[in-house]
Formats: structure tokens, C-alpha cells, sequence
């Protein structure tokens, strides 16, 4: 079934982890992907694995933080597919670091990489969502913008930002058929978490946490995540923008 049949998507952040499951399972739905990372290898290596399936795919490499990358993005879609359909803004950082510990330098590479960019490719595609009357926009943020602990003072306040963007530009363009919607996953099976665990010592001192604060008592697959972006981007959720979709497992249900 192909519930993205070409259908024009970027996906950012789309080298590894929820980016790259969302980019293969829409390409199993027939889309056209420009995927953008900073990561070269990790984008080269997921493009040719699409392509090699022969999905429609151009990566794009650069730092989303930047608009000449965002222009660079938009541009290629356009110039190899002639429309934008989907965006897919998920790109993020999750730097660990006590509030007194957190330099101005990292707050604002945190701000720029999880909620600037998000307002540059959202500046630069809605004028050519609206020419084309219609256009889904899905967000990543977290469940980590409203629940949350010491030491992530910085991320909890971009993906509580991401809210904050989704939901103004869903009720701007609603009537004219431009959709906003962000996601917020809970802990997913990603490198970013892998990484985390290796800081705390193995993955056996994170799994307790895990089934702690989420009731499913594992990681979500990052193909899990994917289907909820599937949705959203496809027409089946032509009714719902400005939503905040919860992907956690009960852990914002649990107390
Ligand atoms: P990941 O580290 O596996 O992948 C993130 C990708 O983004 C990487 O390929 C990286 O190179 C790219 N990237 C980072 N900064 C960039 C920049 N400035 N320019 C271009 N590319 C950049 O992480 P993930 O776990 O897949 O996370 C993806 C998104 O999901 C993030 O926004 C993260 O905050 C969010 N999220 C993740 C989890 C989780 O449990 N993994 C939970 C909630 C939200």
C-alpha cells in the first residue's frame, strides 16, 4: 500500500536514528525524499541504500542551523521534483549538562539546531505549500517538553518551543489547507540513546530507567515512530493539524 505515492517529502535529521527509519518506510510508500544531515557518510549511506530500492531520493548535506542549507534543501526539491508535499523537521540535538554548567555557546546551538531551523524550513517551504494549496508539516519535540529532569534545561525548553511554532502555524494556515503537527516520542532506539548509555556505563544502567518512566517498559523502534509521521503526512490526517501527538509508550500517561 502506498499511502505517500509521489508525494515530495523532506525529512532533515534523516542520516540516522527516527529520520532515517521515517525516510525508509516512506519510500516503501512510494514517496520522492530529499533527506538533509550533517552526518555525509551516514547521508550517503542511507541514499544509496533507497535509491539502490529504487526510491526516488538526493540527499543534501549541511547544518540545518543554517538557512543557505535549508535554501539548499528546498531548492533541490523543487529542481528535482517540482513540488514539496511533506516536510519533515527532526533534526536535534540533546547536549546533558546541570543549568549552571550550560555555556551560552550550547544554549544556542541547542536553540538554533532543534528550533531555528525548524522556523527557517517552514519560512522557506510554506510559500510554495500555499501556491500549491496543501502541505503537512510534522515536528519532532519530546516528551521532554513538558515532562522532564535536571540537566536538560536547554532541550526541554526548544521542544517545548517546537509546541509553541507547531501550534501558531497550524492556526495561520489551516484554511489554507497547510498542515502543522509536531510529535513527541518518548525513548525510542536510536544512536542518540545508545550513546547516552555508553556514558552511563552500558545499556544495563538504562534500561531500568527506561521501564521506570515508560510503561511499555522498552524503547519504541524508530519504524514505530515512523508510522505516526506516515500518518501525518498522509492524507488520511487531513483533518488534524496543530496537534501534539504523544509516541511514548504511557510515559506522559503514568505518574
Ligand atoms: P540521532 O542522533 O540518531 O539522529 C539525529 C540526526 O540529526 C543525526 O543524523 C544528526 O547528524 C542529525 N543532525 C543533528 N544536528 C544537525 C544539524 N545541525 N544539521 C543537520 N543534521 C543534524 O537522534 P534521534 O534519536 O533519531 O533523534 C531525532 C529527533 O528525535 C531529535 O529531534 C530528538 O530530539 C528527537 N527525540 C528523540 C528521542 C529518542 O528517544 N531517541 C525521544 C524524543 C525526541
Amino acid at each position: 500500500m502506498s499511502r505517500l505515492q509521489d508525494k515530495v517529502c523532506i525529512i532533515t535529521g534523516a542520516a540516522s536514528g527516527i529520520g532515517r527509519g521515517t525516510a525508509e518506510l516512506f519510500a516503501e510508500h512510494g514517496a520522492a525524499l530529499v533527506l538533509v544531515d550533517r552526518n555525509e557518510p551516514g547521508l550517503n549511506e542511507v541514499c544509496a541504500l533507497l535509491s539502490g530500492q529504487g526510491a526516488p531520493v538526493v540527499g543534501v548535506c549541511g547544518d540545518v542551523s543554517q538557512a543557505a542549507t535549508i535554501q539548499r534543501a528546498v531548492a533541490t526539491a523543487l529542481e528535482r521534483f517540482g513540488r514539496i508535499d511533506v516536510v519533515f523537521n527532526n533534526a536535534g540535538i540533546m547536549p546533558h549538562g546541570d543549568l549552571m554548567a550550560v555555556s551560552e555557546e550550547t544554549w544556542d546551538e541547542v536553540m538554533a539546531v532543534n528550533v531555528k531551523a525548524m522556523f527557517l524550513m517552514c519560512q522557506a517551504v510554506i510559500p510554495h505549500m500555499l501556491k500549491q494549496g496543501r502541505g503537512s508539516i510534522i515536528n519532532t519535540s519530546s516528551v521532554m517538553a513538558t515532562l522532564t529532569e535536571p540537566g536538560y534545561d536547554a532541550y526541554t525548553t526548544s521542544k517545548a518551543a517546537i509546541i509553541g511554532l507547531t501550534k501558531s502555524i497550524a492556526v495561520t494556515y489551516a484554511e489554507q489547507n497547510v498542515r502543522c503537527n509536531c510529535i513527541c516520542p518518548g525513548w525510542v532506539d536510536t544512536p542518540l540513546n545508545r550513546a547516552l548509555a555508553e556514558e552511563m556505563g552500558g545499556v544495563d544502567k538504562l534500561y531500568p530507567i527506561i521501564k521506570k518512566q515508560q510503561p511499555s517498559g522498552r524503547m519504541a523502534s524508530t519504524r514505530e515512530i515512523g508510522y505516526v509521521v506516515l500518518f501525518l503526512a498522509s492524507d488520511e490526517a487531513s483533518a488534524v493539524t496543530g496537534s501534539v501527538v504523544y509516541a511514548d509508550g504511557g510515559c506522559s500517561a503514568s505518574i
